[in-house]
């Protein structure tokens, strides 16, 4: 009798093990999406353990050229990103004819889901802006903060308060907080702009841990609601780090993105249908390692256009284990979550 229900027991476990994988494969319903800006393969190499980047449960490579050059800038790198095409550098979220397309943030929005950014850079800046604005020119601030203020995002933290009117966002029922303290205290997500700087955000080594505690508090907002999330999170000071060739600036910049990928991580791992995709827009500075002493060299100032890794994990990550265009990102996330574009 007893190894009779065992026998059962057995074949029910077998059963289950046998469909969960099939079940949690592909539906996420969670999607953090981490841009390094300016993060090539080498600058990942500047990272010692803990190396969060080697968790990851697939890898695969993006193709970054824009529609008009061989080397695109983070306009058209981050549209191609967001809106899943490709169009001339310095354009955002429009086509080559000047036609808007919706990002994966906006149709995750109209479909119920909650939305965030969090970015170490003013939040009016190119990588941010193309998930939301619709403009010729990624330098047009005023109407780019225009477009913001119509995307209704539900967590917006980074630098840029002199860039927006706080009465404007008042009006529009923006919730306005100027440090993590009150970043903490926020109960649910809904028109929530935490702004940390006038302009952009200090560099690493002085805004310390600032990034992945508002990491922290994007996933604890936002995951309140029960349909899912999108958050959208950029490091945005590597590619500044490397058009400056500074290689210490480098390091800590890649350390904050690897101590925020870690926060997401676990966030993963105690939340199934979360998927998390890190890639970059673009490489800067064709960074080398050379010598026994760990040197970095830097070939240029300017950004470079080699293909830029993907590192995924979680719900459906391994759909991005392959060589893919920079422009396929939006309608594959939107395949896995059955949503229509
Ligand atoms: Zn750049």
């Amino acid at each position: 009798m007893k190894s009779k229900t065992m026998k059962r027991y057995n074949f029910l476990l077998a059963a289950i093990m046998l469909i969960m994988p099939i079940m949690a494969v592909n539906n996420p319903k969670n999607v953090i999406v981490i841009i390094g800006d300016g993060m090539g393969l080498n600058q990942i190499c500047t990272l010692d353990s803990p190396n969060n980047f080697e968790r990851a449960q697939a890898i695969g490579l993006s193709k970054t050229y824009s529609a008009n050059s061989p080397v695109t800038d983070s306009a058209a790198g981050g549209t191609a990103i967001a809106c899943g095409i490709k169009t001339n550098n310095g354009m955002l979220g429009l086509s080559q004819d000047s036609i808007p397309v919706k990002s994966i943030l906006t149709i995750l929005k109209e479909n119920n889901f909650s939305t965030g950014i969090v970015v170490s850079c003013r939040i009016n800046h190119a990588t941010p802006a193309a998930f939301y604005a619709h403009q010729p020119n990624r330098s047009m601030d005023s109407a780019i903060v225009s477009d913001l203020y119509k995307s209704n995002i539900d967590l917006i933290v980074g630098g840029g308060a002199k860039f927006v009117s706080t009465d404007s966002l008042k009006n529009l029922g923006y919730e306005i907080c100027n440090n993590l303290d009150d970043l903490k205290s926020v109960k649910k997500a809904g028109k929530t702009i935490c702004l940390l700087a006038k302009e952009d955000m200090p560099v690493a080594e002085q805004r310390k841990d600032t990034i992945p505690q508002a990491v922290q508090q994007a996933l604890r907002v936002l995951s309140q609601n029960k349909k899912g999330f999108f958050l959208m999170i950029e490091a945005s000071q590597i590619d500044w780090a490397c058009h400056a060739n500074n290689a210490q600036h480098l390091k800590t910049e890649v350390q904050d993105i690897n101590a925020v990928l870690g926060t997401c991580m676990d966030f993963a791992d105690k939340n199934p249908g979360t998927l998390i995709i890190v890639t970059a827009d673009h490489e800067t500075g064709g960074v080398s390692l050379l010598g026994n002493e760990k040197e970095y060299h830097f070939s240029t100032g300017k950004h470079t256009g080699v293909m830029v890794p993907i590192y995924s994990y979680g719900t459906g990550a391994g759909n991005f284990s392959k060589i893919q265009e920079n422009s396929e990102f939006k309608n594959k996330i939107l395949d896995l979550m059955h949503i229509s574009k």
